[in-house]
């Protein structure tokens, strides 16, 4: 059920045993908002954890009280009252849906929210889910320490694009303003999230060796093999490496994560790529969106060009 801010905020009030969470293949919106909410919630007295499950990009590793994210281990339970599910609609939550029965609290800023279950606070206007989480905190009268405004600060930064992508508004920039009089060193954050290793940077080579072109120039797409993903801790990025080619609408990336299951990712100028997605079983925001196929990589491409170019 759709319900208002304010609504949501009550719900946190009455909560005081609270599972947190995010999206699997995590960014730093999803482990910023969950990690500052968790100290928020902390601050206001109530008992609340952080569950993810799965691995995360090690950029993120640096954020204050990341060694406190825990991953579900097999059927393991969690006492909560209320499953708060953050930056993602319920369904890409991994085994951490099973570990409690509890209410679930969703918030969110992704325009394809399916709102399947729970409560649904979604905001598709929202930078990322961190500006709503700073929202919240003052609306929860909570103080927002340094460590809680650096969690805030890299969700908004990274969805943003570090402030250059047409979700980044007028309010994008206040909270990030307020954020830097909480504590916050945008140099330092730069820094450690655009830090990669060489073997990071060698696949980027391979990624652009694999370039493609369709529709006359209106596409451009990039292609990594399972043998190539196995050497890589992250392709966050890559696609911003084709995504800037003159007169390209549409840059995809395809990655093969293990037999026949390809991820994909989309950015747009133009074309409402979160249709595409949510047609092929995935979701995402209107120029930035993804999805899996479950089939080969050459499937895959054939798949996501054909449904590219119904979009055109
Ligand atoms: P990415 O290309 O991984 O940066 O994802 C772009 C956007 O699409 C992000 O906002 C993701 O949350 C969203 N997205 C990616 N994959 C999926 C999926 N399988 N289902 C729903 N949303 C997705
Ligand atoms: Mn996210
Ligand atoms: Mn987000």
């Amino acid at each position: 059920m759709l319900i208002t801010f304010k609504q949501a905020a009550s719900k946190l009030k009455a909560a005081n045993k609270i599972l947190i969470t995010a999206h699997i293949l995590p960014d730093g919106d999803a482990i910023g908002s969950t990690l500052a909410t968790m100290q928020m919630l902390r601050a206001l007295g109530k008992s609340a954890q952080v569950f993810i499950d799965d691995d995360v990009r090690k950029n993120l590793h640096v954020l204050p009280h990341f060694e406190e994210i825990r991953r579900p281990v097999d059927g393991e339970k969690f006492d909560a009252d209320l499953l708060l599910i953050l930056d993602t609609s319920p369904d890409r939550i991994g085994n951490v849906a099973k570990m409690t029965d509890a209410p679930i609290l969703n918030i969110d800023h992704h325009v394809t929210n399916k709102n399947d279950a729970g409560d649904l606070y979604v905001e598709p206007d929202a930078a990322a889910t961190c500006e709503i989480i700073f929202k919240l905190a003052g609306e929860l009268n909570v103080k927002i320490t340094p460590e809680i405004a650096t969690c805030l600060y890299t969700g908004l930064a990274t969805d943003t694009g570090f402030f250059q992508f047409s979700n980044t508004r007028a309010e994008t920039f206040k909270t990030a303003s307020e954020l830097v009089n909480c504590g916050v060193k945008p140099n330092i954050i730069s820094e450690q999230m655009e830090r990669r290793s060489a073997a990071e940077v060698l696949s980027m080579r391979t990624a652009l060796n694999s370039l493609k072109i369709f529709y006359g120039g209106k596409v451009a797409g990039m292609f990594l093999d399972l043998p190539t993903m196995q050497n890589c801790d992250s392709t966050e990025g890559f696609i911003d490496l084709i995504r800037v080619i003159d007169g390209v609408d549409v840059a995809f990336m395809i990655s093969e994560r293990s037999e026949k299951v390809c991820r994909v990712s989309m950015r747009s100028k133009g074309v409402d790529v979160s249709k595409v997605a949510n047609e092929l079983g995935g979701g995402g925001h209107i120029r930035a969106a993804g999805c899996t196929l479950y089939t080969t990589l050459d499937d895959a491409e054939k798949i996501l060009v054909a449904a590219i170019g119904k979009a055109l």
